[in-house]
């Protein structure tokens, strides 16, 4: 594959929130002390020396910045104060850009005010959609029953299709990733390789262990606790929305997951809140505005979920039919913009990364031993 050098690059990631990667003179103390880096998987000191070289093509390709999971330890040993952290972070929020296809990605994190307008904008949509739906049908004061103003068989249909569509989106810009990386891999892996790293995805996806090697684990238990309980309440609302809504008596079958789920959320969404105010760990020192965004939209869903699952139990359904449609207002924007082109594209990209990197290692191996992969072209 031709190399593409493109010199403004630098100029281009400080839009992404990358700090002066001009600093860097490559001394590798970075990563001596990252416990993630180790060949062929050079990082940070590799991504930041393409990056000044402008080697366009292989960043595109690569896998490093996902592989860092944000600690802070090479920042804060770095001699010249160029922020590796931080540029790895900027990396991703570049790459999600390059591998969205729609190119919203690229106006999010390029603009805050963009992010902002568009997530206002259809949530407000939601909010007179719903509204008007409810008015067509139902009636204010039912929450549930045959005239609820928003009746749960209705919401799950929408729910499915909301799937659907991110199941979609997610999945090309995965394909446009996965297209990247392979370009830049030195092996073209066979199918074989793909197959028996699979297992690489769900444990990633839920758990995050290499995470959890890192010096500092209470930012991967606050993750896991915010990963458990989003996919949680994920379940309960695909699978058991009907009984979720119903009531007034509690269902502890399922309301207890419920509030579990709700809790955890609202704890990691909290304890991340106050980090970044208070700025007190690398990861937090610095916070592009894509960052709060994801955080404050979390809280919102959180809290007006509860809330209207107190007000229902406490039998006034008006007022919960209304935290309700504020609670859709929150989720739909959440959904359809925040998962696939924000913030939230991490959790897919983050396992592939992962996952791709065994493909890789995996087909290295088979060449080594003389096995089925072929060279890349
Ligand atoms: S980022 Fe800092 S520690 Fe890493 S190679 Fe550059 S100057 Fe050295
Ligand atoms: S932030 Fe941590 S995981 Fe990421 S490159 Fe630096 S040392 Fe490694």
């Amino acid at each position: 594959m031709a190399t593409m050098i493109r010199p403004g690059l630098v100029d281009e990631l400080q839009a992404y929130g990358a700090e002066d990667v001009s600093k860097c003179f490559n001394c590798g103390n970075c990563s001596a002390v990252c416990v993630h880096s180790e060949a062929p998987h050079v990082l940070p000191r590799r991504p930041m020396h393409a990056l000044q070289l402008g080697l366009e093509s292989k960043l595109r390709g690569s896998l490093e910045p996902w592989l860092c999971y944000y600690c802070g330890e090479c920042s804060e040993q770095c001699p010249k104060g160029a922020e590796p952290g931080e540029t790895m972070m900027s990396l991703r929020r570049w790459l999600t850009s390059t591998y969205d296809f729609s190119g919203i990605s690229r106006l999010f994190y390029r603009s805050w005010r963009w992010e902002l307008f568009s997530i206002v904008a259809l949530a407000i949509l939601t909010g007179i959609g719903f509204a008007l739906f409810g008015m067509s049908q139902g009636s204010i004061n039912h929450y549930d029953g045959p005239s609820a103003f928003l009746p749960s068989a209705m919401i799950h249909r929408f729910d499915w299709t909301m799937a659907v569509v991110l199941v979609v989106l997610l999945g090309i810009n995965s394909i446009r990733m996965w297209r990247s990386v392979t370009r830049a891999a030195d092996v073209k892996p066979s199918i074989g390789s793909y197959v028996a790293a699979l297992y690489t995805l769900p444990v990633h996806f839920f758990t995050q262990p290499k995470f959890r090697q890192c010096d500092r684990k209470r930012p991967w238990l606050v993750h896991l606790v915010l990963m458990l309980s989003y996919v949680t309440m994920l379940v309960l609302i695909m699978f058991f929305l009907r009984e979720m809504a119903a009531g007034p008596a509690i269902d502890w079958r399922v309301h207890v997951f419920g509030y579990l789920a709700s809790a955890g959320l609202i704890v990691a969404v909290v304890l991340n809140l106050r980090g970044r105010i208070k700025r007190d760990s690398p990861q937090h020192a610095h916070s592009h505005e894509s960052d709060w965004m994801f955080l404050v939209l979390l809280l919102t869903v959180a809290v007006t979920g509860v809330l209207q699952h107190i007000l229902h139990r406490l039998g006034l359904d008006a007022a919960a039919n209304i935290i309700y449609i504020v609670h859709l207002m929150g989720v739909v924007p959440m959904l359809v913009l925040e998962v696939p082109f924000g913030k939230w594209a991490h959790l897919a990209y983050r396992p592939l990364a992962v996952y791709f990197a065994r493909v890789q290692e995996h087909a290295n191996e088979a060449v080594a031993r003389g096995g089925a992969t072929e060279p890349a072209s």
